[in-house]
């Protein structure tokens, strides 16, 4: 059966209705979090407030509207904790619905400004951020060369991984402990805060030196990994899974929020879709849906999408063009050596065009 019309109702109608109902001031801050909850209609009254009982132990207050086909219950308060298919489970309940998500801490309503990370001198979620380096640190020749030519083409930041989340157990699986003091060294001579990609909370203190971790696709819901970077002060560049929907990306960011860890860095990386040419189907329609969705900043890594260089920079400014608050770019000084993602590794001359045409484009757009 579908839900009455008037759960239907424009989120704000129904805020207002519930700011009346249970007194909270018209200036408040406090966000209203809302559920609503549909019963049979020959639900019997003690059940109906068992059910309220129940709630209210979990700081959520309902109040109920008999109408003719069924008994609604919208609820207010802590709805973020409760589990619509938890409730649907339970006698008479028809149907339980979010109004509002529930990723609470990443979403506007608590937070109603950009989050803006500040690493070095970028202020990401403010200004537009270049992040760029190798897939992989592969030696002390490779970074010193990449990082200059990565620190002339205006980039930001420096990335390059140490540990490498690959698909086959056979293939280069990153440097280790002594990719990681090239990888900051690299930093240090020319000034850029770095990035690198944390596959397991064990190697929080090894990476304690670089200034962003990098939260791969593949362990976007690694919730272990993501519970103890919570409990870190450090940035975290959180990566969407290739299957992960919007939602599911907001929920991962939730749980390094609700750690008490307030820098997080969304990237959307591209999806599967097994009908794309491409290595990953870019969603770039997921940028104006997350920009307004989440106060969190929004880069894209055209690179992992694009699997091939040719097609990096076309995905870069489709990127920028939907409200992108930076990229994330593969380069290799030998595209052709690399031992990790070498076909979509950009040479620093295409970078620097890259980053040149993007500036051309943001300037347009402005
Ligand atoms: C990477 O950035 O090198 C990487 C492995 O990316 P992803 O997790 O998006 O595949
Ligand atoms: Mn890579």
């Amino acid at each position: 059966m579908a839900l009455p019309a008037v759960v239907n109702m424009r989120f704000g109608v129904i805020a207002k209705i519930a700011r009346i109902r249970y007194n909270i001031p018209r200036n408040t801050t406090e966000e209203i979090s809302l559920m609503i909850l549909m019963l049979q209609k020959n639900t019997p009254e003690p059940a109906i407030r068992q059910l309220l009982a129940q709630l209210s132990l979990q700081n959520v207050k309902g109040g109920c509207v008999a109408g003719d086909n069924a008994i609604l219950l919208p609820l207010v308060g802590e709805t973020w904790r409760l589990d619509p298919s938890a409730l649907q489970a339970l006698p008479f309940v028809i149907e339980a619905r979010r109004l509002t998500p529930a990723y609470r801490l990443a979403g506007r309503a608590v937070h109603p400004e950009n989050t803006v990370v500040t690493v070095g001198d970028a202020a990401i979620g403010a200004d537009f951020c270049l992040i760029a380096g190798p897939c992989a640190v592969e030696s002390a020749y490779q970074m010193d060369t990449l990082s200059r030519a990565v620190k002339d083409a205006g980039a930001q930041l420096l990335r390059g991984g140490v540990f490498k989340p690959r698909t086959s157990p056979y293939t280069f699986q990153g440097m280790g402990e002594p990719g990681v003091d090239l990888l900051v060294q690299a930093g240090r001579s020319t000034g850029l805060p770095t990035v690198t990609e944390i596959s397991d909370a064990s190697q929080m203190e090894l990476l304690s030196g670089v200034d962003v971790w990098q939260v791969g696709a593949r362990n976007m819901q690694n919730f272990a990994l993501l519970k103890a970077l919570g409990q870190a002060r450090k940035p975290i560049l959180l990566k969407r899974g290739a299957a992960a929907t919007v939602e599911e990306l907001l929920l991962a960011a939730e749980y390094i929020l609700s750690g008490g860890n307030e820098q997080v860095i969304l990237c959307e990386r591209g999806i599967r879709s097994g009908l794309t040419a491409a290595r990953a189907a870019l969603d770039v329609s997921s940028i104006p849906v997350l920009k307004r969705l989440t106060h969190l900043p929004v880069i894209v890594d055209p690179s992992h999408a694009a699997g091939r260089a040719d097609l990096v920079e076309p995905l870069a400014l489709a990127a920028v063009a939907a409200g992108a608050d930076g990229l994330l770019v593969e380069v290799h000084d030998r595209p052709a050596t690399a031992l990790s993602d070498g076909a979509q590794a950009l040479t620093p001359a295409q970078l620097t065009q890259l980053a040149e045409k993007t500036a051309r484009l943001r300037a347009a757009l402005e």
